[in-house]
């Protein structure tokens, strides 16, 4: 069960996270106590790097005076939810956390320079504390939970802000250490997000993190469902920050719900799927704020064809490069070389399209995008043009129903469009247009599949 930031936002959030988890607990009948991974308190995580930021322009003031705010928040939400002796454990605790990144915010002000390393050091305090309150919460309820450091855990290479786990460590310590526990009837509780290498230097996985480490805690111990607890009632037909009322999604594929992930639904993690997919383990996405909606459930089938599309995601900030070069005609070892000059400069590139003489692709990562450029114009004519955005819409009925294409399209009118393509998958359509034009063709989409419609 993992529980995002703002399912720990405050103390009452907490105590509606304990609810959630006593039940589960008491249901399993203490055989198969949940596994808890949690976030840290809403928006911590932005004010940590805030203050790193803070730090670099060397205002030491302001920088600790925010942590201290940090801090103060942690200490009134700790002791709220907790009383005795298990508060003042868990106030030095989370004193000793703050205590830790305040000296080393003060350090690194003094030299002006933050390493990534060192940012990870920083942020890390919010899943630290985050998961040490839970865990006290929910001991002093009456559930039998245990605090594990997450980097005893999850185990990464030293890639710092978006490490990559280590599956084979990662699973052997999750096995060493929580099995044990839940086979005695407890319920560990560990924050998200976070690791360590194997020379034990905190790292981070990336931003968004704590659902995939969920997932691959989830897979390493075999469990029955892997539990995706957020503000949302689970997968909706479309961002509800740009369509003001989507559907729930009540069923999706694996691959459904990664295209999903993976061009902009910002409810998962774009690689908490993968670990979930390696075990075969049911993903679901429920809302902490109303335990009794089922959510969406996602597996390996998918739901029976019904003419529709599952829900459509976007992606915003994307650059389209123009790569233009008449020997490409009928030459061969053409791609290749493209696209060797994104694997050196370590650029995904998200959607391709090609004609006879030029390439299009979209990258949303451009901090080398001037590198790549300069090397494509020693083969090529490269033009790129910037603010741009990539809708995709996905499901599985786009392999059986070939009439779903066209009406995408049309439904558009005359929204400028600068790219299409249907993969071979077909699974999804995904559409690249200006970003100023997003709002109104999510919405023309979004009208055409999912406004008259029942619910799935
Ligand atoms: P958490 O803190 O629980 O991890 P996130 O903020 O990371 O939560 O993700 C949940 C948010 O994702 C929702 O509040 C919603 O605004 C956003 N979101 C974007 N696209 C979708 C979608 N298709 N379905 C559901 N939520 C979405
Ligand atoms: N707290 C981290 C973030 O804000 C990880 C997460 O919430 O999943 O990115
Ligand atoms: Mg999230």
């Amino acid at each position: 069960m993992k529980f995002g930031g703002t399912s720990v936002a405050d103390a009452a959030a907490i105590e509606r996270v304990a609810g959630i988890v006593r039940a589960r607990f008491e249901s399993s009948g203490g055989g198969k106590p949940p596994v808890i991974v949690v976030s840290a308190l809403a928006e911590v995580t932005d004010r940590l790097i805030a203050a790193t930021r803070l730090a670099e322009d060397g205002d030491v003031e302001r920088a600790a005076a925010s942590l201290d705010d940090l801090l103060a928040r942690h200490l009134s939400v700790a002791s709220a939810l907790t009383t005795g002796t298990r508060r003042d454990d868990l106030v030095a605790a989370v004193r000793e956390e703050f205590a830790t990144i305040i000296g080393l915010v003060r350090a690194l002000a003094v030299l002006r320079e933050i390493s990534p390393r060192s940012l990870d050091a920083v942020v890390a305090a919010g899943e630290l504390a985050s998961s040490r309150i839970v865990a006290a919460a929910l001991a002093e309820r009456g559930v039998p939970a245990v605090w594990i450091d997450a980097r005893t855990i999850m185990t990464t290479d030293a890639e710092h802000t978006g490490a990559t786990p280590e599956m084979a460590q990662t699973c052997a310590r999750a096995n060493e250490v929580i099995g044990p526990l839940a086979a005695d009837g407890h319920v560990a509780v560990m924050g998200g997000f976070i690791g360590a290498t194997a020379q034990g230097v905190t790292t981070t996985l990336g931003r968004g993190g704590s659902d995939y480490s969920a997932a691959i805690i989830g897979a390493c111990l075999g469990v029955d469902e892997i539990q995706i607890w957020t503000d949302v009632d689970g997968m909706l037909t479309a961002d509800p920050r740009i369509i003001p009322e989507p559907q729930l999604v009540r069923q999706l594929s694996f691959a459904e719900a990664s295209e999903l992930a993976y061009f902009g639904a910002k409810v998962l993690h774009p690689s908490t799927i993968l670990p979930a997919v390696s075990k075969n383990i049911p993903v679901r996405i429920l809302n902490s704020l109303r335990p009794e909606v089922s959510g969406t459930l996602i597996t390996a089938e998918a739901r029976p064809p019904d003419g529709r599309l599952s829900a459509i995601a976007c992606k915003r900030g994307v650059t389209v490069i123009d790569i233009t070069s008449t020997r490409m005609l009928g030459a061969h070892g053409f791609l290749r070389r493209l696209f060797e000059v994104f694997e050196r400069f370590k650029t995904a590139v998200d959607v391709v399209t090609t004609s006879e003489v030029s390439v299009s692709v979209t990258v949303d990562d451009t901090r080398r995008l001037d590198a790549i450029v300069d090397n494509l114009r020693k083969f090529a004519e490269v033009s790129c043009e910037p603010d741009m955005a990539i809708i995709c819409a996905v499901g599985e009925d786009l392999r059986v129903d070939q009439t779903l294409f066209g009406r995408a399209v049309a439904s558009l009118g005359r929204v400028p469009l600068r790219l299409v393509s249907q993969a071979a998958s077909r699974r999804n359509i995904t559409f690249v247009l200006r970003d100023a034009d997003v709002t109104q063709a999510m919405t023309r989409l979004h009208d055409e599949f999912f406004r008259t419609v029942a619910v799935t």
